[in-house]
């Protein structure tokens, strides 16, 4: 348990109905009253319960805000101490005045990022992989990746981990009795066991790294250019992605253009198309081949949504560009099917396969539908649609597999070629202690101190 008292604003900077201010430690509660006025004593009051009341700032006297008090008291509350959640009214000032007379007291401090949720894992509350997943609720920009995230903090990641270890600790084990007392063991049954319980590992280890690209693509979104000759109906079909799929503006702070971008997604995976300047740039791509903005958007993207005019006969300017876009991830859409055909489809299909290309009328709402199951197949091979949500999202957690994934390896590979037992458990128990350290066992102070920099204020 931490000695000391933290506060923060938990909620988000800008405007709202509300906004909350959280306390959390041994004086949570006594700090609170000290500026609170309630009707029954808010000290003595039962855990769990809510009040009305003012903040007041106790060397004048004056009500500084009309509050609504939550009272959690520890070990049931989210980071397992005495929390108290002061609900004020929304936008910045109120919840400021209120914070800075919370603060002004001995024995209580402004909190750091993340330091709400770091007591909550190191009392115990969430193992590392949930705390992490809460990073991820609040970042997550799709409802897929909310739910991946969501399934996370509820700790899916860490039971297939704890299952993992034990398989390796039952070859530590059995490795142990074998070194301790190689006269009651059989050589070659060992290394039966070292290649079945390893190999059983390593194949939940790769499992679990074949989820993390789509991981990454749930939790950063696909980066999508539409691109096409002017006039072919870009604007529109960003239009109808965006309306037909609830279009989320997102601020990333902290990207290096600290741009708007615009994320819509499709059958739940969330494209992050290229924000409007990016696209406006790349839309006139043909006529500004050459232009080295326009260019470094083309090569940036995942995904490239590349619209024909069905209705056009091909420009050279398209020839061009279907040069440059050949090998990359491409989507063709024939737009204006509801006009007459004029293009030569077969110069186009040359380049790219036939279940790549998509006639469309975005006009008149046409094989939406269609686009968003190609692009869906295209990154999930049609298995987004699975219940099974433990994807590996987290670049530490993707490292570690990796590392243990190699230990693996070299155990059953060392196996093979007869190396002593006391050597191969020295990768053996390396496996083990990486796969702990996804879970935050044996976790460094390091490691949590950057794990928990990443949290925004008052979480
Ligand atoms: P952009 O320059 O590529 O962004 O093209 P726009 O989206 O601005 O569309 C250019 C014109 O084509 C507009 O007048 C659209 O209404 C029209 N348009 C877009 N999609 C269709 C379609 O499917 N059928 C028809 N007939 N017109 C379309």
């Amino acid at each position: 348990m931490s000695h000391d008292t933290i506060a923060a604003i938990a909620t988000a900077v800008g405007e709202g109905s509300i906004a909350v201010i959280r306390l959390s430690g041994p004086d949570a509660i006594a700090r609170t009253a000290a500026v609170l006025r309630t009707k029954a004593d808010f000290e003595a009051a039962e855990t769990h319960t809510v009040h009305y009341g003012h903040i007041v700032d106790p060397s004048t006297g004056e009500k500084v805000e009309e509050v609504l008090v939550t009272l959690m008291r520890g070990p049931r509350s989210f980071t397992g101490e005495d929390v108290v959640e002061i609900g004020t009214h929304g936008g910045v000032i109120a919840a400021r005045n209120v914070l800075q007379l919370v603060l002004r007291q001995e024995g209580i401090r402004l909190a750091e990022p993340g330091e709400f949720t770091k007591r909550a894992f190191l009392n115990g509350r969430i193992d590392l992989t949930q705390a992490e997943a809460v990073i991820d609720l609040i970042r997550s920009k799709s409802d897929r990746a909310f739910q991946v995230a969501m399934k996370q903090s509820e700790g899916s990641l860490s039971r297939r981990i704890i299952e993992l270890r034990q398989r390796i600790l039952e070859v530590i084990a059995h490795v142990e009795v074998n070194i301790d007392y190689p006269e009651h063991d059989v050589e070659e049954l060992t290394s039966a066991f070292i290649r079945e319980h390893c190999g059983e590992a390593l194949a939940g280890v790769n499992l679990l790294l074949k989820t993390a690209s789509e991981g990454k693509i749930l939790r950063e979104g696909i980066v999508t250019a539409i691109v096409g000759r002017p006039n072919v109906g870009k604007s529109s079909l960003l239009n109808a992605l965006s309306h037909s799929n609830k279009a989320i503006v997102t601020d990333i702070p902290g990207t290096t253009r600290d741009v708007i971008e615009e994320f819509v997604t499709v059958n739940g995976i969330p494209l992050r198309l290229l924000d409007t300047a990016g696209i406006r740039e790349t839309s006139d791509v043909v006529e500004r081949i050459g232009v080295e903005r326009s260019r470094s958007a083309l090569e940036d993207a995942d995904l490239i949504l590349y619209v024909l005019n069905r209705n056009e006969l091909l420009h050279d300017d398209d020839r061009e560009l279907m040069e440059r876009l050949a090998g990359r991830q491409v989507v063709v859409i024939f737009n204006k099917t509801d006009l007459p055909q004029l293009l030569d489809a077969s110069e186009v299909e040359k380049v790219f396969s036939a279940e790549r290309i998509v006639p469309m009328s975005v006009l008149e709402d046409e094989g939406i539908d269609r686009l968003e199951n190609v692009i869906s197949d295209l990154f999930f091979g049609g298995r987004i649609e699975s219940n099974d949500l433990t994807y590996v999202t987290n670049v530490r957690h993707i490292s570690l597999l990796e590392r243990a994934r190699q230990s693996l390896v070299d155990a059953i590979e060392a196996t093979d070629i007869g190396v002593p037992i006391d050597i191969i458990q020295i990768d053996v128990q390396q496996a083990w202690e990486l796969l702990g350290e996804v879970i935050g066992d044996a976790a460094g102070e390091s490691l949590l101190d950057q794990i928990f920099s990443q949290f925004c204020l008052g979480k």
